[in-house]
């Protein structure tokens, strides 16, 4: 199994809108893979979900970030593509380490605002996809409507290489228009037959479409096809091979994953279609000890080792679990690798192949594949792993900022520090989620991307580390910032009896308008030894991580340290810290501070009769509707933005304007500044309430 060549590995993601189907498509590819090995042993409906508990029992789900499995004579590892909106990193994240993906569509709601962003974030790192219309036995199930959809919408130049046979509760079979023949369906099984008479003309009529589709990015097709001369399945498909790989077309397949139907028939075509990690190609990075140089690496085993840790998940049985991809050389367990990132070695403990139903421990991955390293403890998710002598270092996975932050607390007092602990882990499992300890208030404070996300959160805690808590109703994460560049001298003494405490620094804080956070040390002359610079920087952080205004972290601050003076004996890295954190909450109200809030672009899909209603609501949300166009037939798509803080319990007011016809999705653009008069009730209720603490 290890040895598979890389040609034969197929990395892919299922990506769906949620409800599409994403899950049961995923668990029974599982099932259909994991069956040829257990053939004659289950053949009933009840095997199927005897296996998925089973599967969860031993801890292993579906969920797990990457699951191994085979069909015929391949490797498929199954990269898990989170469904929500509210995970979209989770979505760059996975993009950047698979190299195909199915689109599963419900062929009842077509497609939707989720899949359309999926979709253009897939334009954009060019992953070749082939796409699943999936519970085609729902009534108003439509093939053809759903097709239409891919490209009005998507510009997906989708292409039918399949043809339904029989409608909504009826459905129960499948043409191949390359094979041309018919698939029909009892229990598990599945047999082939003749096209039924009825809806040949129908396949051939489809297949002469999809030909002339894929003739025009395939020559020898072209010539046969003009020609008349005859066309074998080879021809055909390494024509869409082609195609899909340069993202030319997106190949169509149906069934009903529920009940079992076009599974096997999906798996031939991840098979036949998605590129193998061969078809991806060389990957770059820069020179670790060189950013200006770039480096590439070519997908192959006698390249130096390039690697990404991709995802980092806790185990009740194996402990901590780092996902890997490794793009070339290859990676042993028990070696020594260097963390680019980091710019540490580390030890690579054991190797673990994740499948459905179990682990297999392996003892090296190579390039092409993806597996879990165990015992790793100072590699994070997106860190760069190589070797030492050729180092490279790949780019880093993008977070978007938290947008909501949610109070939490231990139901019981001495849960403190096991809440602590399990917090800091999920932290560092998914960096777009954060802590912090708002001093005034005394609260943790833990950040999410959305309500979704924060309620995982706290149901992760109670599940995985048995925690009880408590969570506050989730409130904006605003940010602070400041307008205006300031200068101010501080002393910090304390010079009475026995070792004092001695700093005093010099500095100036600057608007940094769309670079963030930056510290620049201008002291010359040693006024301020070396050794204390980075308490000054360190200060400066705390401050710029806790906020002055309302106690929201600061964005966009540069600090210039230019002068200062210590003490030979009375000065300490703990003065200069202090001196810092002190200074800066005296300069503060020179800057014009200021309350930045986070504003959203929405989408919204709604029925022509409640456009206006939509539309209104919006306005008196404080938002704007910039763009508006037909989505299909009597509905519009509306584009625009709004600030996060109105959209509280949107999702019911959108329902009740629209009787439930109408949906939206929402994702953070930016920060903007806060209205005045809100930003004053801010503050003010900020005030408030630690005058009430104290
Ligand atoms: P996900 O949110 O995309 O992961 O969707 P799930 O796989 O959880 O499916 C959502 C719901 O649709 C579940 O109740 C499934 O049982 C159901 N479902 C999934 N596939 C089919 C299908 O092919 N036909 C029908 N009728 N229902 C399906």
């Amino acid at each position: 199994m290890d040895n598979i060549e890389i040609q034969k590995i197929r990395n892919i993601g299922i990506v769906a809108h949620i409800d599409a189907g994403k899950t049961t498509t995923s668990e029974r590819i599982l099932f259909f893979t994991g069956m040829t090995h257990k053939i004659g042993e289950v053949h009933n409906g009840q095997a199927v979900m005897d296996f998925m508990k089973q599967e969860q029992e031993r801890g292993i789900t579906i969920t797990s970030a990457a699951i191994t499995t085979e069909w015929k004579d391949h490797q498929i590892n199954l990269i898990d593509t989170p469904g929500h909106i509210d995970f979209t990193v989770e979505v760059e994240r996975s993009l950047r380490v698979l190299d195909g993906i199915v689109m599963v569509f419900c062929a009842v709601g077509g497609v939707e605002p989720q899949s359309e962003t999926v979709w253009h974030q897939a334009d954009n790192y060019k992953v070749p996809r082939i796409a699943f219309i999936n519970k085609m036995d729902r009534a108003g199930a439509d093939y053809f409507q759903t097709i239409n959809m891919m490209n009005e919408m998507l510009g997906a130049n989708a292409v039918a290489f399949q043809l339904p046979i029989g409608d909504e509760a009826d459905f129960n079979g499948i043409i191949d228009l390359i094979t041309m023949k018919a698939y029909s369906y009892r229990e598990l099984d599945m047999f082939e037959s003749e096209i039924p008479s009825n809806l040949l003309p129908k396949a051939q009529k489809l297949r002469e479409q999809m030909i002339e589709k894929l003739a025009d990015f395939d020559e020898n097709l072209m010539e046969k096809f003009i020609n008349g001369i005859a066309i074998s399945e080879p021809d055909i498909r390494n024509a869409a091979r082609y195609a899909v790989l340069n993202l030319c077309v997106t190949p169509v397949f149906c069934g009903s994953a529920f009940k079992n139907k076009g599974i096997r028939l999906l798996l031939d075509a991840i098979v036949d279609y998605l590129p193998s990690p061969v078809d991806r190609g060389i990957i770059t990075g820069r020179d670790a000890n060189n950013p200006e140089v770039i480096i590439s690496r070519k997908p192959h085993i006698s390249e130096p080792l390039t690697a990404l840790a991709f995802k980092i998940t806790n185990d009740a049985y194996v402990g901590q679990q780092t996902f890997v991809r490794v793009y070339s050389g290859e990676l042993h367990s028990g070696s020594y690798i260097f963390n680019s990132t980091k710019q540490k070695r580390e030890r690579v403990g054991r190797i673990l192949r994740i499948r459905a139903d179990e682990r297999t421990e392996i003892t090296s991955l190579k390039a092409g594949d993806i597996g879990a390293l165990i015992g790793m403890k100072l590699t994070t998710t997106g860190d760069t792993l190589c070797n030492e002598n050729d180092t490279i270092l790949l780019e880093n996975i993008r977070y978007p900022e938290t947008v909501l932050d949610m109070k939490i607390e231990p139901l019981a007092i001495k849960e403190r520090d096991r809440l602590g602990i399990a917090l800091s882990r999920l932290a560092l499992e998914d960096p777009s989620f954060k802590v912090r300890f708002a001093d005034e208030t005394e609260e943790t404070i833990i950040s999410g991307m959305g309500e979704l996300h924060l309620e995982i959160i706290a149901d992760r805690l109670k599940n995985e580390h048995k925690l009880d808590v408590n969570v506050g109703k989730p409130a904006v994460a605003f940010r602070e910032t400041i307008t205006r560049e300031a200068e101010h001298t501080y002393r910090y003494k304390k010079q009475t009896g026995g070792k004092g405490q001695f700093a005093q620094i010099a500095f100036r804080l600057e608007p940094n308008p769309g670079k963030g956070i930056e510290f620049v040390d201008r002291v010359k002359g040693g006024n301020i030894p070396r050794e204390f610079i980075p308490a000054v920087e360190k200060g400066f952080r705390e401050i710029v991580e806790k906020g002055l205004l309302a106690g929201y972290p600061m964005v966009d601050i540069k600090f210039v340290l230019f002068d200062g003076a210590y003490h030979p004996v009375d000065s300490s890295e703990m003065a200069f810290r202090m001196c810092t954190i002190l200074g800066m909450k005296e300069i503060i109200n020179k800057t014009a501070p200021q309350l930045l809030e986070p504003i959203m672009k929405i989408e919204i899909n709604t029925p022509d009769e409640y456009m206006g209603d939509a539309i209104g609501d919006i306005n008196r949300r404080r938002g704007k509707i910039e763009n508006m166009r037909r989505h299909r037939k009597g509905s519009q798509k509306l584009n625009g933005t709004v600030p996060l803080m109105e959209m509280f319990g949107y999702a019911s007011a959108l329902r009740t304007i629209s009787s439930g016809r109408a949906a939206f999705s929402m994702e953070f653009l930016h920060y903007t500044p806060l209205p005045k008069s809100i930003e004053e009730s801010i503050i003010e209720e900020r005030r408030k309430k630690k005058a009430e603490r104290d």
